[in-house]
Protein backbone atom coordinates (compact mmCIF):
# COMPACT_ATOMS: atom_id res chain seq x y z
CA UNK A 1 0.00 0.00 0.00
CA UNK A 2 1.40 3.51 -0.55
CA UNK A 3 1.08 5.46 1.56
CA UNK A 4 3.75 8.41 0.60
CA UNK A 5 1.95 12.04 0.62
CA UNK A 6 -1.81 10.49 1.11
CA UNK A 7 -3.55 12.56 3.44
CA UNK A 8 -4.81 9.96 6.23
CA UNK A 9 -7.25 10.65 9.08
CA UNK A 10 -7.00 8.37 11.91
CA UNK A 11 -9.86 8.22 14.13
CA UNK A 12 -9.60 7.28 18.21
CA UNK A 13 -6.12 7.54 19.50
CA UNK A 14 -5.87 4.50 22.25
CA UNK A 15 -3.49 2.02 21.72
CA UNK A 16 -4.41 0.91 18.26
CA UNK A 17 -4.93 4.27 16.93
CA UNK A 18 -1.26 5.56 18.02
CA UNK A 19 0.01 2.37 16.18
CA UNK A 20 -1.57 3.43 13.35
CA UNK A 21 -0.31 6.62 13.35
CA UNK A 22 3.04 5.63 13.96
CA UNK A 23 2.87 3.26 10.85
CA UNK A 24 1.12 6.04 8.69
CA UNK A 25 3.95 8.61 9.46
CA UNK A 26 7.01 6.08 9.11
CA UNK A 27 5.44 5.11 5.70
CA UNK A 28 5.13 9.30 4.47
CA UNK A 29 1.44 9.74 4.89
CA UNK A 30 0.19 13.44 5.75
CA UNK A 31 -1.82 11.84 9.26
CA UNK A 32 -4.64 13.95 10.88
CA UNK A 33 -6.51 12.10 14.36
CA UNK A 34 -9.84 13.06 15.82
CA UNK A 35 -11.06 11.72 18.96
CA UNK A 36 -14.97 12.16 20.66
CA UNK A 37 -12.78 12.74 23.31
CA UNK A 38 -10.12 15.51 24.54
CA UNK A 39 -6.53 13.93 24.08
CA UNK A 40 -4.48 13.45 27.01
CA UNK A 41 -1.31 16.09 27.33
CA UNK A 42 0.67 13.19 27.26
CA UNK A 43 -0.97 12.29 23.59
CA UNK A 44 -1.10 15.62 22.50
CA UNK A 45 2.63 15.73 23.27
CA UNK A 46 3.61 12.26 20.70
CA UNK A 47 0.82 13.53 18.31
CA UNK A 48 2.54 16.97 18.35
CA UNK A 49 6.41 15.05 18.10
CA UNK A 50 4.63 12.98 15.32
CA UNK A 51 3.45 16.35 13.56
CA UNK A 52 -0.17 14.69 13.34
CA UNK A 53 -2.49 17.46 14.01
CA UNK A 54 -5.67 16.43 16.17
CA UNK A 55 -9.55 17.86 16.27
CA UNK A 56 -12.88 17.14 17.73
CA UNK A 57 -14.81 14.08 15.95
CA UNK A 58 -17.13 16.49 14.17
CA UNK A 59 -18.24 16.29 10.45
CA UNK A 60 -16.77 20.01 9.89
CA UNK A 61 -13.78 18.19 10.49
CA UNK A 62 -13.29 15.28 8.10
CA UNK A 63 -11.96 17.35 5.36
CA UNK A 64 -11.01 15.50 1.90
CA UNK A 65 -8.70 12.51 3.58
CA UNK A 66 -7.74 9.71 0.92
CA UNK A 67 -7.94 7.24 3.41
CA UNK A 68 -9.89 6.80 6.83
CA UNK A 69 -7.97 4.24 9.65
CA UNK A 70 -10.52 3.45 12.48
CA UNK A 71 -9.34 2.50 15.11
CA UNK A 72 -11.56 -0.92 17.53
CA UNK A 73 -13.39 1.51 19.45
CA UNK A 74 -15.03 3.22 17.05
CA UNK A 75 -18.20 2.01 15.30
CA UNK A 76 -17.45 1.16 11.40
CA UNK A 77 -21.43 2.16 10.21
CA UNK A 78 -20.87 5.67 12.39
CA UNK A 79 -23.41 8.25 9.89
CA UNK A 80 -19.90 10.42 10.27
CA UNK A 81 -18.11 8.95 7.47
CA UNK A 82 -21.18 7.94 5.16
CA UNK A 83 -20.28 11.13 2.45
CA UNK A 84 -16.56 9.86 2.48
CA UNK A 85 -17.13 6.33 1.81
CA UNK A 86 -19.46 7.80 -0.71
CA UNK A 87 -16.71 9.66 -2.54
CA UNK A 88 -15.22 5.75 -2.36
CA UNK A 89 -12.65 6.71 0.12
CA UNK A 90 -11.36 3.46 1.79
CA UNK A 91 -12.21 3.35 5.52
CA UNK A 92 -10.24 0.67 7.13
CA UNK A 93 -9.84 -0.85 10.36
CA UNK A 94 -6.20 -0.77 12.64
CA UNK A 95 -5.67 -4.53 12.08
CA UNK A 96 -6.43 -4.51 8.44
CA UNK A 97 -3.85 -1.74 7.95
CA UNK A 98 -1.64 -3.77 9.56
CA UNK A 99 -2.19 -6.33 7.00
CA UNK A 100 0.02 -4.35 4.60
CA UNK A 101 3.06 -4.91 6.85
CA UNK A 102 3.14 -7.34 8.91
CA UNK A 103 5.66 -10.13 8.42
CA UNK A 104 5.01 -14.01 8.79
CA UNK A 105 2.25 -16.25 9.58
CA UNK A 106 -0.64 -14.99 11.46
CA UNK A 107 -2.80 -17.20 14.52
CA UNK A 108 -6.02 -15.17 15.14
CA UNK A 109 -8.04 -15.39 17.82
CA UNK A 110 -11.55 -14.57 18.78
CA UNK A 111 -14.51 -15.55 20.66
CA UNK A 112 -16.54 -13.73 23.10
CA UNK A 113 -14.89 -15.14 26.46
CA UNK A 114 -11.57 -16.73 26.60
CA UNK A 115 -9.13 -15.00 23.80
CA UNK A 116 -6.75 -13.23 26.01
CA UNK A 117 -5.96 -16.84 27.90
CA UNK A 118 -5.69 -18.54 25.17
CA UNK A 119 -3.85 -16.39 23.34
CA UNK A 120 -0.89 -15.76 26.20
CA UNK A 121 -1.24 -20.04 26.25
CA UNK A 122 -0.70 -20.49 22.08
CA UNK A 123 2.32 -17.80 22.66
CA UNK A 124 3.72 -19.57 25.93
CA UNK A 125 3.34 -22.77 24.29
CA UNK A 126 4.84 -21.95 21.40
CA UNK A 127 7.97 -20.23 23.17
CA UNK A 128 8.39 -23.38 25.15
CA UNK A 129 8.53 -25.54 22.60
CA UNK A 130 11.10 -23.79 20.46
CA UNK A 131 8.91 -22.15 17.65
CA UNK A 132 9.57 -18.17 16.95
CA UNK A 133 6.62 -15.83 17.72
CA UNK A 134 5.11 -12.69 18.97
CA UNK A 135 2.10 -11.95 20.69
CA UNK A 136 -0.34 -9.23 20.36
CA UNK A 137 -3.60 -7.62 19.01
CA UNK A 138 -6.29 -6.88 21.91
CA UNK A 139 -4.55 -9.15 24.65
CA UNK A 140 -1.69 -5.28 24.71
CA UNK A 141 0.60 -4.62 21.72
CA UNK A 142 -1.46 -3.10 18.54
CA UNK A 143 -0.78 -4.95 15.83
CA UNK A 144 0.82 -2.28 13.84
CA UNK A 145 2.84 -1.39 16.87
CA UNK A 146 4.21 -5.90 15.76
CA UNK A 147 5.13 -5.19 11.96
CA UNK A 148 8.57 -3.46 13.36
CA UNK A 149 9.70 -6.68 14.87
CA UNK A 150 7.81 -9.05 12.77
CA UNK A 151 9.80 -11.90 9.94
CA UNK A 152 8.72 -13.90 7.75
CA UNK A 153 9.44 -17.40 9.97
CA UNK A 154 7.72 -15.78 13.25
CA UNK A 155 4.23 -16.06 13.89
CA UNK A 156 2.15 -13.36 14.71
CA UNK A 157 -0.28 -14.81 17.33
CA UNK A 158 -2.86 -12.04 17.82
CA UNK A 159 -6.06 -11.84 19.86
CA UNK A 160 -8.39 -9.97 17.87
CA UNK A 161 -12.29 -8.72 19.11
CA UNK A 162 -15.29 -8.10 17.35
CA UNK A 163 -14.45 -4.28 16.85
CA UNK A 164 -11.31 -5.43 15.08
CA UNK A 165 -12.52 -7.99 12.63
CA UNK A 166 -15.72 -6.14 11.58
CA UNK A 167 -13.50 -4.26 9.14
CA UNK A 168 -11.12 -7.09 7.85
CA UNK A 169 -11.12 -7.68 4.10
CA UNK A 170 -7.66 -8.71 3.00
CA UNK A 171 -5.96 -9.25 6.76
CA UNK A 172 -6.21 -13.39 6.88
CA UNK A 173 -5.15 -15.74 9.41
CA UNK A 174 -3.31 -18.88 8.58
CA UNK A 175 -4.57 -20.29 11.70
CA UNK A 176 -8.06 -18.57 12.58
CA UNK A 177 -10.04 -19.73 16.01
CA UNK A 178 -12.96 -18.64 17.52
CA UNK A 179 -13.75 -19.93 20.68
CA UNK A 180 -17.41 -19.30 21.38
CA UNK A 181 -20.18 -16.67 20.83
CA UNK A 182 -22.29 -15.77 23.02
CA UNK A 183 -24.21 -12.41 23.49
CA UNK A 184 -21.90 -9.51 24.66
CA UNK A 185 -21.37 -5.84 23.31
CA UNK A 186 -24.79 -6.13 22.19
CA UNK A 187 -24.98 -2.27 23.11
CA UNK A 188 -22.47 -1.54 20.04
CA UNK A 189 -23.25 -4.15 17.18
CA UNK A 190 -26.88 -4.43 17.89
CA UNK A 191 -28.16 -8.26 17.73
CA UNK A 192 -26.40 -10.88 18.10
CA UNK A 193 -26.35 -12.30 13.95
CA UNK A 194 -24.16 -8.99 14.00
CA UNK A 195 -22.25 -9.71 16.84
CA UNK A 196 -21.37 -13.00 15.22
CA UNK A 197 -21.12 -11.53 11.51
CA UNK A 198 -18.19 -9.21 12.90
CA UNK A 199 -16.08 -12.10 14.15
CA UNK A 200 -16.71 -14.38 11.57
CA UNK A 201 -14.95 -12.25 9.16
CA UNK A 202 -11.94 -13.74 10.73
CA UNK A 203 -12.98 -17.56 8.92
CA UNK A 204 -14.31 -15.76 5.89
CA UNK A 205 -10.83 -13.84 4.93
CA UNK A 206 -9.25 -17.52 5.04
CA UNK A 207 -8.46 -19.61 2.01
CA UNK A 208 -7.47 -23.18 0.83
CA UNK A 209 -4.62 -24.46 3.03
CA UNK A 210 -5.43 -22.09 6.55
CA UNK A 211 -6.71 -24.31 9.05
CA UNK A 212 -10.13 -23.06 11.02
CA UNK A 213 -10.24 -23.67 14.71
CA UNK A 214 -13.69 -24.02 16.07
CA UNK A 215 -15.78 -25.20 18.94
CA UNK A 216 -17.77 -28.32 18.10
CA UNK A 217 -20.59 -27.26 21.06
CA UNK A 218 -21.60 -23.79 19.66
CA UNK A 219 -23.64 -23.32 17.01
CA UNK A 220 -22.32 -20.20 15.97
CA UNK A 221 -18.99 -21.83 15.38
CA UNK A 222 -20.61 -24.70 13.01
CA UNK A 223 -22.36 -21.64 11.16
CA UNK A 224 -18.35 -20.63 10.56
CA UNK A 225 -17.21 -23.71 9.73
CA UNK A 226 -19.76 -23.77 6.65
CA UNK A 227 -18.22 -20.41 5.56
CA UNK A 228 -14.63 -20.48 5.56
CA UNK A 229 -11.89 -21.65 2.82
CA UNK A 230 -9.93 -23.15 5.32
CA UNK A 231 -9.71 -26.71 6.89
CA UNK A 232 -11.33 -27.24 9.53
CA UNK A 233 -10.42 -28.44 12.96
CA UNK A 234 -12.75 -29.02 16.00
CA UNK A 235 -12.20 -29.41 19.92
CA UNK A 236 -14.95 -30.29 22.16
CA UNK A 237 -15.18 -30.76 25.87
CA UNK A 238 -18.53 -33.04 25.56
CA UNK A 239 -18.05 -35.43 22.62
CA UNK A 240 -15.43 -37.23 20.06
CA UNK A 241 -15.02 -34.51 17.38
CA UNK A 242 -14.58 -35.82 13.52
CA UNK A 243 -11.42 -34.06 13.06
CA UNK A 244 -9.04 -32.11 16.26
CA UNK A 245 -8.99 -32.27 20.19
CA UNK A 246 -11.78 -33.85 22.35
CA UNK A 247 -11.91 -35.60 25.99
CA UNK A 248 -11.41 -39.68 26.49
CA UNK A 249 -11.10 -41.30 29.63
CA UNK A 250 -9.84 -38.20 31.13
CA UNK A 251 -7.20 -37.30 28.13
CA UNK A 252 -7.27 -35.17 25.76
CA UNK A 253 -6.63 -36.55 22.62
CA UNK A 254 -5.83 -35.28 19.08
CA UNK A 255 -7.40 -37.25 16.67
CA UNK A 256 -7.75 -40.19 19.01
CA UNK A 257 -4.28 -40.15 20.20
CA UNK A 258 -4.36 -38.96 23.84
CA UNK A 259 -1.51 -36.00 25.05
CA UNK A 260 -2.46 -34.20 28.04
CA UNK A 261 -4.47 -35.65 30.93
CA UNK A 262 -6.69 -33.29 32.12
CA UNK A 263 -4.96 -33.24 36.05
CA UNK A 264 -2.25 -31.81 34.26
CA UNK A 265 -4.12 -28.43 33.81
CA UNK A 266 -3.85 -26.05 36.53
CA UNK A 267 -6.27 -23.54 35.62
CA UNK A 268 -9.68 -23.46 37.24
CA UNK A 269 -13.17 -24.63 35.32
CA UNK A 270 -14.14 -26.24 32.25
CA UNK A 271 -14.00 -23.56 29.78
CA UNK A 272 -10.37 -22.90 31.05
CA UNK A 273 -10.39 -27.09 29.91
CA UNK A 274 -11.26 -25.71 26.62
CA UNK A 275 -9.14 -22.89 25.70
CA UNK A 276 -6.22 -25.02 26.58
CA UNK A 277 -7.95 -27.90 23.78
CA UNK A 278 -8.04 -24.78 21.49
CA UNK A 279 -4.43 -23.60 22.51
CA UNK A 280 -2.87 -27.20 22.10
CA UNK A 281 -5.00 -27.39 18.32
CA UNK A 282 -3.05 -24.61 17.45
CA UNK A 283 0.31 -24.98 18.73
CA UNK A 284 0.22 -28.38 16.63
CA UNK A 285 -1.08 -26.80 13.91
CA UNK A 286 1.64 -24.45 13.84
CA UNK A 287 4.33 -27.67 14.24
CA UNK A 288 4.93 -28.02 17.98
CA UNK A 289 5.20 -32.26 18.27
CA UNK A 290 2.16 -33.69 20.37
CA UNK A 291 4.69 -34.95 22.74
CA UNK A 292 5.79 -31.37 24.02
CA UNK A 293 2.53 -30.47 24.31
CA UNK A 294 2.04 -31.48 28.16
CA UNK A 295 5.07 -30.38 29.94
CA UNK A 296 4.71 -26.88 28.39
CA UNK A 297 0.97 -26.77 29.22
CA UNK A 298 1.82 -27.86 32.89
CA UNK A 299 3.78 -24.50 33.30
CA UNK A 300 1.25 -22.04 32.38
CA UNK A 301 -0.12 -20.41 35.53
CA UNK A 302 -2.66 -18.34 33.71
CA UNK A 303 -3.60 -14.48 33.15
CA UNK A 304 -3.87 -12.11 36.00
CA UNK A 305 -7.85 -11.30 36.34
CA UNK A 306 -9.29 -14.19 35.26
CA UNK A 307 -10.15 -16.50 38.20
CA UNK A 308 -7.08 -15.59 39.95
CA UNK A 309 -6.08 -16.79 43.22
CA UNK A 310 -5.73 -14.01 45.64
CA UNK A 311 -6.02 -14.89 48.98
CA UNK A 312 -6.42 -18.05 51.59
CA UNK A 313 -7.49 -16.28 55.21
CA UNK A 314 -9.09 -18.52 57.65
CA UNK A 315 -9.73 -21.17 55.93
CA UNK A 316 -11.65 -19.09 53.13
CA UNK A 317 -10.41 -19.05 49.40
CA UNK A 318 -10.55 -15.56 47.61
CA UNK A 319 -10.28 -15.16 43.87
CA UNK A 320 -10.61 -12.04 41.21
CA UNK A 321 -12.10 -12.47 37.91
CA UNK A 322 -12.22 -8.81 36.97
CA UNK A 323 -12.33 -10.15 33.70
CA UNK A 324 -15.88 -11.90 34.43
CA UNK A 325 -17.57 -8.81 32.51
CA UNK A 326 -20.65 -10.65 31.34
CA UNK A 327 -22.87 -13.45 31.70
CA UNK A 328 -21.22 -16.27 30.27
CA UNK A 329 -17.86 -15.81 31.67
CA UNK A 330 -19.50 -14.89 35.12
CA UNK A 331 -21.28 -18.40 34.58
CA UNK A 332 -18.20 -20.52 33.85
CA UNK A 333 -16.91 -18.85 36.70
CA UNK A 334 -19.35 -20.06 39.40
CA UNK A 335 -19.45 -23.52 37.56
CA UNK A 336 -15.53 -23.70 38.36
CA UNK A 337 -16.40 -23.29 42.64
CA UNK A 338 -18.08 -26.88 44.06
CA UNK A 339 -20.52 -24.49 45.91
CA UNK A 340 -20.03 -22.30 49.38
CA UNK A 341 -19.35 -19.14 47.08
CA UNK A 342 -19.58 -15.29 48.38
CA UNK A 343 -20.41 -13.88 44.65
CA UNK A 344 -19.62 -9.97 43.91
CA UNK A 345 -21.70 -8.81 41.00
CA UNK A 346 -22.49 -5.56 39.51
CA UNK A 347 -21.10 -2.60 37.91
CA UNK A 348 -22.18 -1.08 34.58
CA UNK A 349 -24.65 -2.69 32.79
CA UNK A 350 -24.30 -3.91 28.85
CA UNK A 351 -27.66 -4.32 28.50
CA UNK A 352 -27.22 -7.93 29.64
CA UNK A 353 -29.91 -10.51 30.30
CA UNK A 354 -28.79 -11.67 34.19
CA UNK A 355 -31.76 -14.49 34.61
CA UNK A 356 -29.64 -17.10 33.95
CA UNK A 357 -27.57 -16.17 36.88
CA UNK A 358 -30.53 -17.03 39.07
CA UNK A 359 -30.14 -20.68 38.95
CA UNK A 360 -26.39 -21.37 38.87
CA UNK A 361 -26.32 -19.20 41.79
CA UNK A 362 -29.53 -20.66 43.31
CA UNK A 363 -27.37 -24.04 44.00
CA UNK A 364 -23.98 -22.38 44.70
CA UNK A 365 -23.80 -19.24 46.04
CA UNK A 366 -24.65 -18.29 49.57
CA UNK A 367 -24.69 -14.27 48.93
CA UNK A 368 -24.50 -12.14 46.20
CA UNK A 369 -22.58 -8.75 47.06
CA UNK A 370 -23.93 -6.53 44.73
CA UNK A 371 -21.82 -3.23 44.30
CA UNK A 372 -22.70 -0.06 41.20
CA UNK A 373 -24.76 0.77 38.83
CA UNK A 374 -26.22 -2.31 37.71
CA UNK A 375 -27.15 -3.45 41.28
CA UNK A 376 -31.05 -2.49 40.86
CA UNK A 377 -31.17 -4.58 37.36
CA UNK A 378 -29.68 -7.60 39.28
CA UNK A 379 -31.44 -7.67 42.37
CA UNK A 380 -34.61 -8.44 39.98
CA UNK A 381 -33.63 -11.51 38.25
CA UNK A 382 -31.94 -12.64 41.35
CA UNK A 383 -34.39 -12.17 43.88
CA UNK A 384 -36.41 -14.73 45.70
CA UNK A 385 -34.07 -17.08 44.16
CA UNK A 386 -30.61 -15.98 45.88
CA UNK A 387 -29.36 -14.20 49.09
CA UNK A 388 -28.46 -10.64 48.76
CA UNK A 389 -27.00 -7.95 50.22
CA UNK A 390 -26.90 -4.44 48.46
CA UNK A 391 -23.13 -3.62 49.19
CA UNK A 392 -22.27 -0.31 46.96
CA UNK A 393 -18.98 -0.92 46.69
CA UNK A 394 -16.72 -3.73 46.18
CA UNK A 395 -14.95 -2.78 49.53
CA UNK A 396 -17.91 -2.99 51.23
CA UNK A 397 -18.84 -6.10 49.36
CA UNK A 398 -15.17 -7.39 50.65
CA UNK A 399 -15.78 -6.84 54.13
CA UNK A 400 -19.32 -8.15 54.24
CA UNK A 401 -17.52 -11.27 53.21
CA UNK A 402 -14.66 -11.56 55.41
CA UNK A 403 -17.41 -11.28 58.61
CA UNK A 404 -19.82 -13.71 57.43
CA UNK A 405 -17.68 -16.31 55.07
CA UNK A 406 -16.67 -19.50 57.17
CA UNK A 407 -13.87 -21.98 56.47
CA UNK A 408 -14.35 -23.73 53.05
CA UNK A 409 -15.74 -20.90 51.20
CA UNK A 410 -14.92 -18.80 48.82
CA UNK A 411 -15.53 -15.41 48.14
CA UNK A 412 -15.44 -14.70 44.13
CA UNK A 413 -15.10 -10.94 42.38
CA UNK A 414 -17.12 -12.29 39.04
CA UNK A 415 -18.83 -9.73 38.34
CA UNK A 416 -20.83 -10.20 35.12
CA UNK A 417 -20.68 -6.10 33.75
CA UNK A 418 -18.58 -3.80 32.83
CA UNK A 419 -16.09 -1.61 35.41
CA UNK A 420 -16.63 2.00 33.81
CA UNK A 421 -18.99 3.11 36.40
CA UNK A 422 -16.63 2.97 39.90
CA UNK A 423 -13.38 1.78 37.63
CA UNK A 424 -11.09 3.28 34.85
CA UNK A 425 -11.26 -0.40 33.51
CA UNK A 426 -11.11 -4.44 34.44
CA UNK A 427 -7.64 -4.48 35.41
CA UNK A 428 -7.76 -1.16 37.77
CA UNK A 429 -11.14 -3.21 39.55
CA UNK A 430 -9.24 -6.59 39.69
CA UNK A 431 -6.65 -4.29 41.29
CA UNK A 432 -8.43 -2.36 44.04
CA UNK A 433 -9.88 -5.71 45.18
CA UNK A 434 -6.37 -7.63 45.14
CA UNK A 435 -5.30 -4.92 47.66
CA UNK A 436 -8.42 -4.95 49.61
CA UNK A 437 -8.16 -8.57 50.09
CA UNK A 438 -4.06 -7.98 51.07
CA UNK A 439 -4.97 -5.79 53.56
CA UNK A 440 -8.06 -7.90 55.57
CA UNK A 441 -7.16 -8.44 59.00
P1 LIG B 1 -11.45 -12.51 26.64
O1 LIG B 1 -10.11 -11.99 26.26
O2 LIG B 1 -12.17 -13.15 25.50
O3 LIG B 1 -12.28 -11.54 27.40
P2 LIG B 1 -10.30 -13.92 28.91
O4 LIG B 1 -9.34 -15.03 28.76
O5 LIG B 1 -9.76 -12.59 29.30
O6 LIG B 1 -11.16 -13.78 27.59
O7 LIG B 1 -11.43 -14.35 29.93
C1 LIG B 1 -12.55 -13.51 30.10
C2 LIG B 1 -13.51 -14.06 31.09
O8 LIG B 1 -14.15 -15.20 30.56
C3 LIG B 1 -12.87 -14.51 32.40
O9 LIG B 1 -13.80 -14.22 33.40
C4 LIG B 1 -12.71 -15.99 32.22
O10 LIG B 1 -12.75 -16.68 33.45
C5 LIG B 1 -13.89 -16.37 31.32
N1 LIG B 1 -13.53 -17.38 30.34
C6 LIG B 1 -12.30 -17.72 29.93
N2 LIG B 1 -12.35 -18.67 28.99
C7 LIG B 1 -13.65 -18.92 28.75
C8 LIG B 1 -14.37 -19.79 27.86
N3 LIG B 1 -13.73 -20.61 27.02
N4 LIG B 1 -15.72 -19.77 27.91
C9 LIG B 1 -16.37 -18.94 28.74
N5 LIG B 1 -15.77 -18.13 29.63
C10 LIG B 1 -14.42 -18.09 29.63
Amino acid sequence: MELRGKDVLVVGMKRSGMGAIELLRKHGARVRAMDAQVPTPEDLARLQALGVSVSPQQPENLGTPDLIVLSPAVPFHLPLFAPARERGVPVIGEVELASFFLKGPVIGITGSNGKTTTTALVGHLLRECGVRCQVGGNIGTAVTSLIGTSAEEQWNVLELSSFQLETIDRFRAHIGACLNVTPDHLDRHGTLDLYAAAKGRLLETQIAGDFAVLNYEDSICRGYARKTRAEVFWFSSKQPVPQGVAIENNALVYCGEPFLNRSSIKLRGMHNVENVMAATLMAHLAGVPLEELAPAVESFSGVEHRIEFVRKLDGVEYYNDSKATNVDATLKAVASFPGNLWIILGGKDKGSDYAPLAEALREKAKRALLIGAATQLIAEALKDRVPLEDCGTLERAVRYAREHAEAGDFVLLAPACASFDQFENFEHRGRVFKQIVAELL
